[in-house]
């Protein structure tokens, strides 16, 4: 059997065309542009390079945005100085600061700062507090967990009552996806650098999501034949033959997993492209709220 191969990259595609379409009738209705700051602390060449393709993205679909550049020695009260101007500013519907923070700044004081109602990144603490509870939800959902959402609804997966295992547990990945998963009524396992046999808790998965940051961990006899399979991760694999050196491979080996998995994403082409997306979605219901 050879799964089905869950194109983020269309998929995502479909998303930014839906929202470039939005955005321009919002214009044409109420003469306002979305607007959404970025903020870079520092000269980390990878933050950077994200930055760019969210501006290029923001260009593409009719989004303004506002790019803020600090130097690395930027201090607490000055980066919280310039989110306050971003949260009062009526031009600004979606604040980013770009993680990780250099060192000597409290990224959980930043975040801590950005007005709710322009947390597009969702990792705001109440945000993410709703997103934990019963009956609640979210203003925002984090953009990388919201994308593995929307690649689980295209496939057409019913996650009601469905085993997912999501292996992983960071505060950007691991833990926001798991507790959208329960709230989509599946029986959760979240599994970790602490759980015992791995492959004991994965194999029983009708849905996976690996969100590790290890090159091709989960292989295909850790699969349960027929499950849906959602690689989250992004790591370098040496490969001499590429012109960098290295290739991009997910957190699940590929060639194996796709002889055993129903439907599963590539590395590249898989969950990267939709993190954009969603934030643009994001970004786009941020300014709805600021003129409902
Ligand atoms: P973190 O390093 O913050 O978290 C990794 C998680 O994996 C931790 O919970 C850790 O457990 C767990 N883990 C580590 N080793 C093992 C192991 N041997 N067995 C089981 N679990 C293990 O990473 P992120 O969540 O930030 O990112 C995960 C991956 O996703 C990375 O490759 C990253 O590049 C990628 N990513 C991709 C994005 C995209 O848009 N495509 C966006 C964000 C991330 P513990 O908690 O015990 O330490």
């Amino acid at each position: 059997m050879t799964a089905q191969l869950i194109d983020g990259k269309s998929i995502a595609a479909k998303i930014r065309e839906e929202i470039g379409t939005a955005v321009a009738a919002m214009q044409a209705q109420h003469d306002y542009v979305p607007g959404l700051a970025t903020v870079l602390v520092g000269e980390n060449p990878a933050s950077a390079t994200y930055v760019r393709m969210k501006q290029k993205a923001c260009a593409e679909a009719g989004i303004r945005s506002i790019g803020h550049e600090l130097p690395a020695g930027t201090g607490q009260t000055e980066l919280e100085e310039l989110v306050r101007a971003l949260n009062a500013d009526p031009q600004v519907n979606g604040i980013l600061v770009q993680l990780p923070l250099p060192d000597h700044l409290d990224d959980e004081a930043v975040l801590n700062s950005i007005d709710l109602g322009k947390d597009v990144d969702g990792f705001h603490p109440v945000n993410i507090g709703r997103l934990a509870m019963k009956g609640r939800d979210p203003l925002f959902i984090p953009c990388t967990p919201y994308g593995v959402m929307a690649l689980l609804e295209e496939v057409g997966v019913r996650l009601s009552g469905a085993e997912a295992v999501v292996v992983g547990r960071s505060n950007i990945v691991g833990l926001p996806v798991a507790m959208l998963l329960q709230k989509a009524n599946a029986t959760v396992t979240i599994c970790h650098s602490r759980t015992r046999d791995l492959a004991a808790h994965t194999r029983p998965a009708d849905v996976l999501i690996a969100a590790i940051g290890r090159a091709e961990m989960i292989t295909g006899d850790m699969i349960k034949p027929g499950a849906v399979v959602i690689d989250v991760g992004v790591n370098q694999k040496e490969d001499p033959t590429a012109k960098r050196g290295y290739r991009l491979v997910g957190d699940v080996e590929f060639e194996s997993a796709v002889e055993v998995a129903g439907a599963i994403t590539p590395v590249p082409g898989g969950v990267g492209p939709m993190t954009i997306a969603m934030l643009l979605k994001n970004t786009l219901r941020a300014a709805e709220l600021a003129l409902a």
